[in-house]
């Protein structure tokens, strides 16, 4: 029985934060002067084990779920990662395995991670240019080196997909540099909306470059673009092709929200489910895992809670002001 929301969408895709802790500190998601040495991380004793991961998964393959997404914080550095990938590819040989990673340590554990079953990677890269990424990250890893993970991952076989985010003014000189270089490599890029989740990033509709905005100028590089069919209405990007065959997509979230068909569910580190990126409030897991909660009960329990769900944060923001918001590290991008 397929799980639906009160607006009749499925519960299809499950991102699952590994780690609430990164090795980056993006100016727009993890600001040092927040996430400087008195931030308060989880403690270990509150993260899932790799086994309730598995047991959440296992309870909701039955209710439709095709997709997994492992995110964080930065999911590679949980320790042993490809071993919760290997346990998830025994539930299910055609689970859709994901990673969303800024590429950091891939170049190491890539040959561990396609062994265990991943199915493929997004990688987020926000600039080519080296002082423009430094700057973004907060970090002094270098884009080449992320490019090389790229490749690698690629001669391995796994699809590779890049995510960048764009702020005006920031790294907007970015886009076609990117373009040219994701492209020549077949790996498409999608260019994402700043949102405005958490709040330490003090992000404002100023800072947001939309994606008609960016279509035009890529238009005017690139030549026509055209819109591609969406594989499936619940595809977060809305895809276009250049002439030369380059694959570009459009995370519009800001100005082209797409709740309608939203089948996401996150489940934070700490084992709450999130049935929206700006949910004010997890669902508490932990609690039953740790009660020894058969398959059974956990799958009416989170039946329980995507059945009461009316989320659609994107299409009423400018309604909600004053909202508590949680951190994207925290609940899981
Ligand atoms: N650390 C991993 C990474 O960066 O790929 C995974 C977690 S990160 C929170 C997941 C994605 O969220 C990244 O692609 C990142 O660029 C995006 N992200 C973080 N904060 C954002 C914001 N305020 N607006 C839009 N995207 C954001
Ligand atoms: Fe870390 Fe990813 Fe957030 Fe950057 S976007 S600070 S890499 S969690
Ligand atoms: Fe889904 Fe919430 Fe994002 Fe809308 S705002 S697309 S409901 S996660």
């Amino acid at each position: 029985m397929v799980l639906k929301d009160v607006f009749k969408r499925p519960l299809l895709d499950l991102r699952i934060s590994v780690t609430d802790r990164c090795n980056m500190r993006c100016r727009y998601c993890m600001p040092r002067e927040h996430f400087d040495k008195n931030h308060v991380y989880l403690p270990k004793s509150d993260i899932l084990s790799f086994e309730e991961i598995v047991r959440v998964v296992e309870a909701l393959l039955p209710a439709g779920l095709r997709k997994v997404r492992l995110t964080g914080g930065e999911p590679l550095i949980r320790k042993d990662l490809h071993k919760l990938i290997r346990q998830l590819r025994e539930l299910s040989p055609e689970l859709d395995i994901a990673l969303t990673t800024n590429a950091h340590l891939l170049s190491k554990s890539i040959q561990r991670l396609k062994q265990a079953g991943l199915s493929r990677i997004t990688v987020s890269l926000d600039a080519i240019d080296v002082d423009v990424y430094q700057a973004m990250g907060d970090t002094t890893s270098t884009p080449d080196s992320i490019i090389e993970s790229i490749d690698k991952t690629l001669a391995l076989g796994i699809p590779v997909k890049v995510n960048t985010v764009i702020q005006k003014g920031i790294n907007e000189n970015q886009v076609m540099p990117l373009i040219s270089q994701m492209g020549s490599r077949n790996v498409p890029i999608r260019f994402i909306e700043y949102m405005d989740v958490g709040a330490t990033n003090s992000w404002n509709l100023e800072h947001v470059v939309t994606g008609e905005e960016l279509r035009h100028k890529i238009g005017k590089e690139f030549g026509s673009i055209q819109p591609i069919k969406p594989d499936h209405p619940s595809d977060v990007a809305r895809t276009y092709c250049t002439d030369s065959g380059y694959v570009i997509g459009f995370i519009e979230s800001i100005s082209k929200p797409f709740c309608g068909d939203c089948s996401r569910a996150r489940l934070s580190a700490n084992g709450s489910i999130f049935t929206c990126l700006f949910a004010t409030e997890g669902f508490d897991l932990r609690g039953i895992l740790r009660m020894n909660a058969s398959k059974n009960e956990l799958s009416t329990a989170i039946s329980a809670i995507w059945g009461q769900r009316k989320d659609r944060y994107s299409e009423t923001r400018s309604e909600k002001t004053n909202l508590k918001r949680i951190e994207m590290s925290f609940i899981g991008g």
